[in-house]
């Protein structure tokens, strides 16, 4: 049994316009709706926080990852609210004996600029986390105007998270 576990998460989603003039879904990051003519291609509601956060809850216990246990071909979640994903991942955290020590979250996208959001998306993750909102961090790069993520045509996501034994 380890005391500590590290997890890394990572997730891009492709941005398209937004129906019903593209397949985008509505722009949503951490649980919060941006108002952005594109939004991210995905099976459920496409939140890239959400995922990224999923994956290293999952990475750090050395569980199956998102994608496995949540199939993109899965009806049951089309449009789904990602936090969802968080919820399970967070069972199997509680499963574990483990709890949430803290969190560091690196968007990457020309726009929109996380901004005035940061906050509401530090206190969504908090609560799904059952962790301080000072435990969460969140910070927001553009990628030079280069490459699909600089040309607005992705949005990317790298988490890592750190979980303690109980
Ligand atoms: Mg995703």
């Amino acid at each position: 049994m380890l005391r500590q576990r590290i997890g890394h998460g990572y997730d891009l989603h492709r941005l398209e316009p937004v129906a019903p003039d593209g397949p985008g879904r509505p722009f949503r990051l951490g649980g919060v709706t941006f108002d952005h003519p594109l939004g991210p291609v995905g099976h459920s509601d496409g939140d890239a926080v959400y995922h990224a956060v999923t994956d290293a809850l999952l990475g750090a216990l050395g569980e199956p990852d998102i994608g496995r246990l949540f199939p993109d071909d899965d009806p049951q979640h089309d449009n789904a609210d990602s936090s969802i994903f968080i919820a399970e991942a967070m069972r199997r955290v509680r499963g574990a004996s483990y709890t949430v020590g803290n969190i560091d979250i690196t968007v990457i996208c020309e726009r929109p600029k996380l901004g005035n959001n940061r906050g509401a998306i530090r206190a969504n993750i908090a609560t799904l986390l059952d962790c301080d909102v000072s435990h969460i961090n969140i910070k927001g790069k553009t990628h030079e105007m280069v490459d699909a993520v600089g040309e607005g045509r992705a949005v990317e996501v790298h988490c890592v998270v750190l979980l303690h034994h109980v």
